[in-house]
Order: C-alpha cells, then sequence, then structure tokens
C-alpha cells in the first residue's frame, strides 16, 4: 500500500467514522487531502524572541527511537520545530530525538528543540534539564516549559532566576510554560511579568472564539509572547456520531479538506498563534497535516459557521479545562480536569494504555473515591454543561 493510498483510506475512515460511511463513498476524498511534496511549511515568528518557528509543530508523544523516518521527512518538509517532554514515553521521546542527532547532527541546528518538566520544583527541573540535553545529545534546547501549570502562582520569582541561570549557562534559550488547565487566567498572569519567552496551550475552535480566550491571546500577543496551540483538533470525552458530526465531515471532504485540517486551518487563521503542536505518530497523518499547512485555501465563511455549529452541538462532551470552576465545588480533593484529559487521550486519541497509565499514576485514595463523590454541584458550575458525575465513574472503570 502507497502512502498515499494509506492515508486516504485513514483519512476517510477518521473523517466519516463508521456509520458515515454509507454516505460519503472512499473515491470522492480528493487526492490534495494526501499531497506530501506541495512546498515547506511555512515558519511565523515566535512573539519577540527573534527565532521564526514552523506552522507545524512535530509533538513527540510516539515511538520515535522506532520511528526515525517521521523526523528525517519532518526536516525535508520544513517541521522544524519539535516537541517533546522530559516524561513522555516514558523518556524515549527524548531518547529517540537523540538518536536521530546522533545520527544526523548537522540537522540540530536547522531545529527549534523544546522540551519540558513535570517536576515543578528548581532542583528537579534542574535534574530534569540535565538529562533531557543528555538523553538529546544536545549542549541547549531553544525553549524549555514548566509543563502543564493550573496556576500563574507557579511562574514565581524563584522560577524567574532559574530561567535566567539555565539562559546564562546556555543550556536554554527561551523559558515558559505548557498549560491545559484555566489556560486563559494563567496567560493573562503571563502577560504582565514581561520574563516569559513563550507558552503552550490548549487552544482550538472550540475554544478560540469566546472573550476570555480573545483577550487573553491578546495579552500575550501583545506582550511579544510566542504562542503554541496544543489539543487543537477540540477532541472530546464523549464521542456521539452525532448528525451534526456527520454533516460536519462531509462538508470538508467536499471542499477540498478532512475535518481535521480545517480544524487546523481555524486555529492557523489566527496570526497571533505562531505554531500548532499536534501528535503525528504516522506518516499518513503527519502527511495531512503537512499538506494542510502548506496550502493556502482560506476556509469559507460556511466552513467556520459548520466549525461553529459542531461546537455548539458536542460541548457537552468537551471539557474546556477551566478547573478553576468545577473543582472547587468538590466537597473532596479531585482532579476533575486531569481525568477529563485522560479519558480524552484514551478515547479520542485512542492511546488507553498512556491514558491508563497516566490514571495509575494519582494517589490511590484519590482513585478510589472517584465514582463515589457527588459531583451535582460541579456539573451545576460546569459551563459546558458535562456529566461530570457519569464521566468520572466512567473513567473509574475504563482507565483502572
Ligand atoms: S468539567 Fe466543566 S467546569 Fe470542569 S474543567 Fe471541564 S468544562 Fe470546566
Amino acid at each position: 500500500m502507497s502512502l498515499n493510498d494509506e492515508c486516504s483510506r485513514r483519512d476517510f475512515l477518521k473523517t466519516t467514522g463508521a456509520v458515515g460511511l454509507g454516505l460519503l463513498a472512499a473515491s470522492t476524498v480528493p487526492e490534495s487531502l494526501c499531497a506530501q511534496d506541495s512546498g515547506r511549511v511555512p515558519t511565523r515568528p515566535f512573539g519577540k524572541t527573534g527565532a521564526n518557528v514552523a506552522i507545524l509543530s512535530m509533538g513527540g508523544m510516539f515511538d520515535i527511537p522506532n520511528n526515525q523516518l517521521i523526523l528525517r521527512q519532518a526536516v525535508k518538509w520544513g517541521v522544524t520545530y519539535w516537541d517533546t517532554a522530559n516524561s513522555y514515553e516514558g523518556g524515549n521521546s527524548e531518547l529517540g530525538i537523540g538518536k536521530y542527532f546522533a545520527k544526523y547532527p548537522e540537522d540540530r541546528k536547522s531545529i527549534f528543540l523544546v522540551t519540558k518538566s513535570t517536576a515543578w520544583t528548581l532542583k528537579g527541573m534542574t535534574e530534569h534539564l540535565n538529562l533531557s540535553l543528555e538523553r538529546m545529545r544536545t549542549d541547549h534546547v531553544d525553549l524549555f516549559f514548566v509543563h502543564a501549570i493550573r496556576s500563574i502562582s507557579t511562574m514565581d520569582k524563584d522560577m524567574q532566576r532559574w530561567g535566567e541561570q539555565a539562559k546564562a549557562e546556555g543550556k536554554i534559550r527561551f523559558f515558559g510554560f505548557s498549560t491545559h488547565s484555566n489556560m486563559e487566567e494563567c496567560l493573562l498572569g503571563a502577560a504582565p511579568l514581561r520574563w516569559i519567552d513563550g507558552i503552550m496551550m490548549t487552544y482550538n475552535y472550540r475554544l478560540m472564539h469566546t472573550d476570555k480566550m480573545r483577550r487573553a491571546v491578546d495579552a500575550c500577543a501583545g506582550a511579544g509572547i510566542g504562542l503554541t496551540a496544543m489539543k487543537t483538533q477540540g477532541g472530546g470525552q464523549v464521542l456521539t456520531n452525532n448528525p451534526e458530526e456527520l454533516k460536519l465531515a462531509g462538508r470538508f471532504v467536499q471542499s477540498g479538506f478532512t475535518e481535521g485540517q480545517a480544524r487546523l486551518k481555524a486555529v492557523w487563521e489566527n496570526p497571533q498563534i505562531a505554531s500548532i503542536c499536534s501528535q503525528m505518530p504516522s506518516m499518513a497523518l503527519f502527511s495531512e497535516n503537512t499538506a494542510a499547512a502548506v496550502n493556502k485555501t482560506k476556509l469559507s465563511a460556511l466552513d467556520r459557521e459548520v466549525l461553529r455549529r459542531d461546537a455548539q452541538a458536542s460541548a457537552a462532551g468537551y471539557c474546556a479545562g477551566c478547573t478553576g470552576i468545577c473543582e472547587p465545588a468538590l466537597a473532596a480533593s479531585m482532579p476533575v480536569g486531569r481525568v477529563m484529559r485522560y479519558l480524552m487521550y484514551c478515547r479520542n486519541y485512542g492511546n488507553r494504555d498512556f491514558a491508563r497509565s497516566r490514571f495509575r499514576a494519582l494517589p490511590v485514595e484519590t482513585r478510589a473515591a472517584m465514582d463515589r463523590l457527588n459531583y451535582t454541584a460541579a456539573e451545576a458550575r460546569c459551563p459546558q454543561k458535562m456529566p461530570i458525575g457519569r464521566l468520572m465513574r466512567e473513567a473509574a472503570s475504563e482507565l483502572a
């Protein structure tokens, strides 16, 4: 099977889902969906850092040691922004990047290399950074993130000094954080600090048009902070295959791109976003996303309206990460946002093993209390109107 054949089949299945097979024939999928050599991925300035980065970033949450061809192709296609973390694949992600640089040391110069630490202590971050450099066989990373912060209070004066020291030692060029929780508050808090170089945050067609996200992104763009969007497919916790989803699939195939490509384009249409970080564990998905990045066709007003309607129709199946709203409403400490994310990894990304490993890392008492807790007050506050109790109980049995 050729790459394009594989891509067409996979995209088609992904786009239509099993229920949509009767609506769209595979032969209707345009070839342009899987274009492979239509030019290099464009770049955008990363805030005021002076660096230009590819608008598509290679997310490193996959088996990189055994998929070196993807990295080789990334260099050829201009996907030269690589994102990993100390924790990804139990360290194998960074080791895979190191394996690549050992073979192609000259490519290190063209890569904007990003890694992250979840240590959240200065000593732990120093240990993680040193280990990351060793694993990736490099003397510096271009950007280092404090990973998955939930509040801007994590980025305190000590953290600022740590970043300055790491820069002075030449181990990092830029410093910032990533966030999947309370993103808008984290961004709004970061803008006035003036020492945050870059942020990676959950951002997609569901979230990008809300007033608070617009204000947060405006503030960071105004402060010269480089912004990378992640979780751009807006995948949720509940898979519905509702009529709106099927209409959506058909709509974009007729326009010449897949639903997934349309969701990427919606984010790229905001020039304040420097790059989209995407997990692309297969050449098929990598090809699809690269084709979208080099393709200059804009979404039409109707395309945008279709996305808006989809976001509306499936809101109750998508956790917006606003944990500051639901978690304080509970009688006991419970990481609702994190569990919703693990459910998304399992159900939407199809990465059950990863989701279960993250779930098992939660404290035993938290897991034990999960299906007994009363979530009524949290559900009453949830702006997405999610059935939190039901989903938490499902997570407790599905991910245990
Ligand atoms: S469950 Fe609802 S309130 Fe809680 S983080 Fe998700 S969207 Fe926000």
